[in-house]
């Protein structure tokens, strides 16, 4: 019997059903949380800014003293960042620097660009017409204390951690790393440094399948090249559902004789081979190993073909894993952008299709779409989905995803 045909969401929808955050979670230094994912909700344990402060170099002043003082004050103070200063006077102004705490009093800072310093600085001459409140950074306005500073579910990159910092922990927990295993069905396949077998060819999807791990934050175990046999696949499933959360193979998902993914998977748990209406990519093999220890260990078969193997990884087993880490935002980022080629015979497929954004920030097109060529995916940038039997014209708007936001 001929499997089922899936569209692309459709198939995603199935898979999200069944995947559920790993519960474990660790304590992590801050700076070893980068590209972890956030396990409980943090709680600022103080206001930031923790007072009224400065953003600005200049003076700090109360705007009503300017009427009867013709704009020129008294400066009896200075005020720079990390003390504290005196209650402002009336008809002065306190000298102050930026991140510095506004003295009580004053309800405006003019920056020095917009004074003249007097009398070598013990008067200065203001030369605008401030508005109360300027320049003014409030109390807690970037974070409140007791209050939520970043949610559970968040992946954390480079500003997030600079959050934690500000909010004052210098540790929090994270969920657990993701483990995968990955192998590599093919006779033909060799691996790079190796000489090749007649005919064969090197292993790329290894390199670039664990690369796409690593960028999500999983732990990777790579299980190398497997023969193609039923026993020697049979084995590497055994090994690889062994204190694993997931395993994901390349090659050997189509039903041919040397294809055995599909009995081995069975034999060893349980399988469906979907067919997504995609390309590149098609069919794509979804089930569960069990482990000799406990429980099963998902499974997700990818083509062989190198383009095909890293555009379902992209689009389905990537959103599997951010399920599986509880990320809360699981969507790639897709954006319209102009298309500057046309594209006039469209597939019966939902098309992904190899492009780059050139200077005038319009897509072009690798030549070459075909699924095993991978240079088209290492010279673009992104993805251009698009939509079953949807043809374009040159200028016409379509949907662009790019890798950053796919592989992150
Ligand atoms: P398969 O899905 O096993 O029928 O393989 C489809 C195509 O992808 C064949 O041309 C294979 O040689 C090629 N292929 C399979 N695995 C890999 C791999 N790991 N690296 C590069 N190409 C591969
Ligand atoms: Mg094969």
């Amino acid at each position: 019997m001929k499997p089922p045909m899936l569209s692309a969401s459709d198939a995603l929808q199935r898979l999200l059903e069944n995947a559920k955050s790993v519960q474990e979670h660790e304590l992590v230094k801050t700076q070893d949380a980068l590209g972890r994912v956030l396990a409980r909700d943090l709680i600022s344990q103080v206001d930031v800014p923790p007072l009224d402060n400065t953003a600005m170099d200049g003076y700090a002043i109360r705007c009503a003293d300017l009427v009867q003082t013709d704009s020129l004050l008294k400066v009896d103070q200075r005020i720079p960042a990390g003390s504290m200063g005196l209650p402002l006077k009336t008809g002065t102004a306190a000298r102050i620097f930026t991140g510095a705490p506004i003295p009580l009093g004053a309800d405006a800072v003019v920056m020095q660009e917009d004074c003249s310093s007097i009398a070598e600085g013990t008067q200065v001459q203001v030369n605008i017409n401030p508005q109360k409140g300027q320049w003014i950074r409030r109390r807690g306005e970037d974070l409140s204390a007791g209050k939520i500073a970043l949610s559970a579910g968040t992946f954390l990159r480079a500003p997030q951690l600079g959050v934690v910092a500000s909010a004052g922990y210098a540790e929090l927990l994270v969920k657990r790393q993701v483990r995968v295993a990955a192998f590599f069905t093919g006779d033909e396949l060799s691996l790079p440094g190796e000489a090749l077998k007649p005919g064969g060819i090197y292993n790329s999807n290894r390199d670039t399948l664990l690369a796409c791990l690593r960028s999500l934050g999983c732990v990777a175990t790579d299980l190398g090249i497997v023969p193609d046999r039923l026993d020697a696949t049979r084995d590497a499933l055994r090994q690889a559902s062994s204190k694993h959360d997931l395993i994901i193979t390349s090659g050997g998902v189509s039903v041919g004789e040397e294809d055995h993914i599909k009995p081995a998977v069975s034999a060893e748990g349980r399988l469906d081979l979907w067919q997504i209406a995609i390309k590149p990519g098609k069919p794509l093999a979804f089930g569960a190993v069990r482990r000799e220890e406990n429980g099963e260990a998902w499974f997700m078969g990818l083509p062989g073909n190198p383009v095909s193997s890293f555009v379902t990884f992209l689009l389905f087993v990537r959103p599997f894993i951010l399920r599986l880490q509880g990320r809360h935002d699981i969507s790639p980022h897709s954006f319209q952008v102009r298309a500057d080629f046309d594209w006039p015979k469209p597939d019966r497929r939902n098309e992904f299709l190899r492009v780059k954004v050139n200077p005038s920030g319009g897509l072009d097109l690798f030549p070459n779409q075909s699924s095993g060529v991978l240079t088209s995916a290492a010279w673009g940038d992104g993805l251009l989905n698009c939509p079953a039997g949807q043809g374009f014209k040159q200028g016409d708007l379509v949907s662009y995803i790019p890798f950053t936001s796919l592989l992150s």
